[in-house]
């Protein structure tokens, strides 16, 4: 887990030595004493970007403005014409330059020379893949891809409020909570319903372009969550190599996710349950039943279909406003209220966890969230207290090499201490300990 920038390189460029004049009159009561004769030795690094060692080059970095063109950029940079239209006729092929973005950044390597000319001009796109117009010598175009690493970490965490401080209190990011939440135990726990004390460890990989620029969390490769006392091992395995499809799996080889998600929101919060007996002030006190679910989330937040289906119905009332209907099987459908805006359409086939739509306050509703409705064989149910079926299990033919394959996973989850227990334990131990930053003890 250590950085090793394996592109640099140093090189010694000159020796200084700088001599210090030691002048002494030991006769002199302010005698002044200067620093013995020291070397010091100038070290120049290697900077490679795309391919091209900058120091070779004056390097002008800028964005692509309003208005800029290609061509127009170079003309600044005292390109003629006659060449800027040979450059882009011979680039055509590999890059259109007239796909340049507002915004994004480009680099130009100049000649070191006095005249300081664009030898080439590189545009990137997104922060991965990055286009060269190299006109040094003779003109060629093409594309490229910096170089991305990946490096594998653990963390650990406990709640005390909720999961997103759990992680930014250590300086973690809050895409763990995300993978975690929406990926690997959006069936199984409710992260809007976390307890105090619940707690997890994970062992996932940080994705890096050109060996130093974080592109956040990649992929978690294993998981333990803790919710309610109960541990919830999760451990992503590859069940079709051919299609490259992957799943996440308990330390029983039980798929963790079920046919359907338990939120059609992330991170929102419960704000009336499905009851058929609910009373209300403002209608007198009588009862009116509420069949759905309401979660209860910002506008403009996704609403996620929680299962497979084809959507029967997308339209508008008064009282629904915006809406959905997905019919999933024979026995269950959804539907989901309020939007601000559909996103499907009838008879479009929705996959789990596609956005259908967003949170809007349309219809009759106080505030902004969406009216979950789960259907049973034409009858509303409380969606949580559904027995919902699980989703495919791995394969018999998988299910040993899956359990040889999350062995060492799983001790090296199992050997992750959390903080808290190390930290009582050492209470329990000698008064005298102390616990320095790296966490390890010292008497
Ligand atoms: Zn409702």
């Amino acid at each position: 887990m250590i950085f090793q920038n394996n592109k640099i390189q140093f090189k010694l460029i000159a020796l200084i030595v700088l001599c210090g004049v030691a002048i002494s009159c030991k006769d002199d009561a302010n005698t002044i004493e200067l620093p013995s004769p020291e070397v010091a030795i100038v070290e120049e690094v290697d900077r490679f970007e795309f391919g091209f060692n900058l120091n070779d080059f004056v390097v002008v970095r800028d964005t692509i403005k309003r208005g800029d063109s290609f061509g127009e950029i170079l003309e600044r940079n005292k390109i003629g014409y006659p060449k800027i239209f040979n450059i882009v006729e011979k680039a055509k092929d590999s890059f259109d330059i007239r796909r340049l973005q507002i915004g994004k950044p480009y680099t130009l390597l100049c000649s070191k020379d006095s005249l300081q000319l664009p030898q080439c001009f590189i545009y990137q796109p997104n922060r991965e893949n990055y286009v060269v117009i190299n006109f040094q010598d003779s003109i060629h175009a093409y594309t490229s891809k910096k170089p991305i690493k990946y490096v594998e970490r653990v963390a650990q965490g406990v709640i005390t409020s909720n999961i997103s401080e759990a992680l930014d209190s250590q300086g973690l990011s809050v895409q763990l909570a995300y993978k975690m939440a929406d990926d690997i135990y959006a069936w199984t726990i409710d992260f809007n319903r976390l307890q105090k004390g619940d707690r997890f460890k994970v062992i996932y990989t940080d994705k890096y372009i050109d060996d130093s620029i974080y592109a956040g969390v990649d992929n978690i490769k294993a998981a333990y969550f803790e919710h309610k006392n109960v541990p919830l091992y999760a451990f992503e395995f590859e069940t079709d190599s051919v299609k490259g499809i992957t799943d996440y799996f308990n330390e029983e080889a039980k798929n963790l996710r079920r046919a359907f998600l338990r939120a059609p929101v992330s991170f929102s919060r419960v704000s009336s349950r499905y009851n058929l007996r609910r009373r209300i002030a403002y209608y007198g006190n009588k009862i009116r039943p509420h069949k759905g679910t309401d979660f209860a989330a910002k506008v403009g937040t996704p609403i996620m279909a929680t299962a497979n289906g084809t959507v029967v119905k997308a339209s508008y009332t008064r009282g629904n406003g915006n809406y959905i209907k997905i019919k999933h099987n024979a026995t269950y459908s959804t539907q989901y209220l309020h939007m601000q805006k559909r996103k499907s359409r009838v008879g479009d086939f929705v996959k789990q966890g596609d956005v259908i739509g967003w949170v809007g306050m349309t219809g009759n509703t106080g505030g902004p969230h969406v009216c979950y409705r789960f259907w049973k064989n034409g009858r509303q149910v409380d969606p949580f207290k559904q027995k919902l079926p699980e989703a495919k299990p791995i394969s018999n033919s998988l299910k040993t090499k899956y359990l040889e394959f999350i062995e060492s996973l799983k001790a090296q989850l199992d050997s992750i201490e959390f903080l808290e227990d190390k930290f009582e334990k050492m209470e329990v131990l000698d008064g005298q300990i102390l616990i320095d930053d790296k966490n390890s003890v010292t008497k």
